[in-house]
């Protein structure tokens, strides 16, 4: 029997996990440190005190501060007692118990849900830009308004020719910082109010239609519109959402008792690696309390 299990290593898991080790707390930790969004990042420019720094090397530096063995293992559910406060977690493999969890799974890539999306996945379409990706010459198009789509699209610039920064809105939801950086590349070029509704090509990807009926010849699409939160372990357990995301008070706690969550799938509203870590914390801490309650 555990005290705490965290579901998820991220910058969220793994700073619960940090937290739950200094408290003295007996716990698992579960997940795939490099599947983690913050994984994909660039390069972090808003983590305080490094001022910039690829998001694989600043997960890795999480990993090693935490130093404790992560299970990969697949959740296939979640099941509470009926009659104590116990949670039973039911892997690929094993059977766990634990008397508090802290959910920090994340969230995965929004499709765009257009005709051969899935066709041209990895041949001329993705959902992230790789770093090692070779760009030189080639016109691309990126999807999005936030600070995703305006990083790649700024990233990407540097190596293109020609970058299409296209968003559904007249106005971009990321950082007015990265707006200006974007709008000020001679490459790029911005469509306001559009959507992408079709890919085409042969083999591999080769020109995207517009529901303003424009065709654009590209040879790489980039779609970057956010995230769908990882809740499905959430329905069993009746943890209580609000737009899919799960509903959590200051505390980070769940409508279940002993249920926290942290990081990118919950309704807080600011999505960074530093309030992800924050939340991650106040979890752990509250796990903490939670427990001590219990006893
Ligand atoms: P986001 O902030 O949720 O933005 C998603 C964008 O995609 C929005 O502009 C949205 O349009 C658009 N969109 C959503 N669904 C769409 C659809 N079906 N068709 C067309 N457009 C669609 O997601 P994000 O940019 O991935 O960022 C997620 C979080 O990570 C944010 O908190 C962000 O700050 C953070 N992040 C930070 C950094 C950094 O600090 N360097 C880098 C990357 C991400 P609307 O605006 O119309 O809703």
């Amino acid at each position: 029997m555990y005290q705490l299990i965290i579901i998820g290593a991220g910058p969220a898991g793994l700073t619960a996990g940090i937290y739950a080790k200094r408290y003295g707390i007996k716990f698992l930790i579960f997940g795939q440190p490099l599947k983690s969004a913050a994984n994909e990042a660039h390069l972090v420019k808003n983590y305080p005190g490094i001022k910039s720094v690829p998001g694989p090397q600043l997960i890795k530096k999480f990993q090693k501060h935490l130093n404790v063995k992560i299970k990969e293992e697949r959740i296939e559910r979640i099941e509470k007692k009926k009659h104590n406060a116990v949670f039973e977690i039911f892997t690929n493999k094993n059977k766990y118990q634990t008397e508090s969890l802290i959910l920090a799974l994340g969230a995965k890539t929004k499709k765009l849900n257009i005709k051969n999306e899935k066709k041209f996945l990895n041949k001329g379409t993705s959902y992230y830009i790789p770093d090692d990706i070779n760009l030189k010459n080639k016109t691309i198009a990126v999807i999005g308004g936030g600070d995703s789509a305006l990083t790649t699209a700024i990233k990407a610039s540097k190596q293109t020719k020609k970058v299409y920064l296209i968003h559904r809105r007249n106005k971009f939801r990321g950082a007015p910082s990265l707006v200006k950086k974007a709008k000020n590349k001679p490459n790029i070029e911005i469509i306001y109010s559009a959507n992408v509704t079709e890919a085409r090509g042969k083999k591999r990807l080769e020109k995207i239609i517009l529901d303003n009926k424009n065709e654009l010849e590209i040879n790489q699409l980039f779609i970057e519109i956010g995230g769908v939160p990882n809740v499905y372990l959430c329905q069993e357990l009746k943890i209580k959402t609000e737009n899919n995301f799960i509903a959590v008070d200051k505390n980070q706690a769940a409508n279940v008792p002993g249920v926290f969550a942290a990081g990118d799938l919950t309704n807080n509203p600011l999505k960074q690696i530093i309030t992800a870590s924050a939340e991650g914390a106040i979890a752990a801490f509250s796990a903490y309390k939670y427990l001590r309650n219990v006893k």
